[in-house]
């Protein structure tokens, strides 16, 4: 299987580079809007520590949503249970900064991934008035679990996301009213936009989601990152709401469970077998990698990797 990993990896990147359409670089962001969409990079980490790299693989790459995964982390360490009374488990089937639900629903965001589901997370990991001790959780981690100390957040992505992140500051403030948040909106939010301003690259981001794939402990280290069946649920949240209103889609045509950020990331998990990353910045009209999520498809595919085929 190693040999013909490599063989896949390389020819999935290979076709990925040359494919003429890409999708749409994220312009809401205006930094994020000066990205080429030339870039394609994955990288496969298997069970026993192997490592399949392609393309480009080690160029860092802002992770935006793709934190939303290690915010929850942080707060099922801290918070346990009582994390699900300020956030549902269930797919939105709408977008990821959709507005309407929210008030729909008495402020109570359907799930983690969406943006306010998300803010909510980060607001309960935000220690009082301090941004930096949420997003600081955040990276700290990441450092930690991808072995690479390196790992920064991108102030001009920060500051850019701050500058023109109205909705965001909407949803925010709106679930405050409802008393979703209970720490500094402005604190809640600057912690919110420096967690996806991180920059990492497929390598790290492979590495970081290691646990995910190994019942929660981190085969480098041995350390328990979350417990087995956390790790069961993050899966399954990452499965059924990982992709906003194109989750159903992808667990359709990829079924594993995976995060998408619009930087143009995802982070997959094959139990028991793999930790993927790959990166394209184009994205489809719901806002993931139109060719990360095709390179994924392809590398299901072509191993029978599927959290539906636990034979493979
Ligand atoms: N920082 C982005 C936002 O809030 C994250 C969205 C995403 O990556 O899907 O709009």
């Amino acid at each position: 299987m190693d040999q013909d990993l490599a063989t896949i990896v390389r020819e999935t990147a290979t076709e990925m580079a040359l494919a003429p359409v890409r999708g749409r670089v994220a312009d809401y962001i205006p930094e994020l809007a000066k990205l080429s969409d030339r870039h394609f990079g994955m990288v496969v980490i298997t069970a026993d520590g192997a490592e399949f790299a392609a393309g480009d693989a080690d160029l860092p790459f802002s992770i935006q949503s793709i934190s939303k995964v290690f915010a929850l982390v942080e707060a099922m360490a801290s918070h346990g249970e009582a994390l699900w009374q300020r956030v549902g488990r269930e797919p939105s089937g709408g977008a990821f900064n959709s507005i309407v639900q929210l008030e729909a629903e008495g402020g109570k965001p359907r799930n983690p991934f969406i943006n306010p589901g998300a803010i909510a997370v980060t607001d309960l990991i935000t220690d009082g008035d301090d941004p930096r001790a949420g997003a600081g959780r955040i990276l700290r981690l990441l450092r930690q679990l991808s072995g690479n100390g390196g790992i920064a957040m991108d102030g001009a992505v920060a500051y850019s996301e701050a500058a023109t992140g109205h909705r965001n500051a909407a949803l925010a403030h709106f679930m405050k009213a409802h008393k979703v948040l209970s720490g500094n909106v402005e604190a809640t939010l600057s912690a919110y936009f420096h967690q996806c301003a991180i920059a990492m690259s497929c390598r790290d981001l492979a590495r970081a989601g290691r646990f995910l794939m190994n019942d929660g402990v981190d085969p480098a280290s041995g350390q328990r990152v979350v417990s087995a069946e956390q790790a069961r649920r993050i899966n399954a949240l990452m499965l059924t709401c990982g992709h906003y209103d194109a989750s159903g889609d992808f667990a359709f045509s990829v079924g594993l469970p995976a995060k998408s950020g619009v930087g143009g990331g995802i982070l997959a998990s094959v139990p028991g077998r793999a930790s993927i990353a790959v990166w394209s910045p184009g994205l489809s009209p719901q806002g993931n990698s139109l060719l990360g999520t095709r390179a994924l498809e392809r590398l299901a595919s072509a191993t029978g990797w599927s959290v539906f085929n636990p034979n493979r």
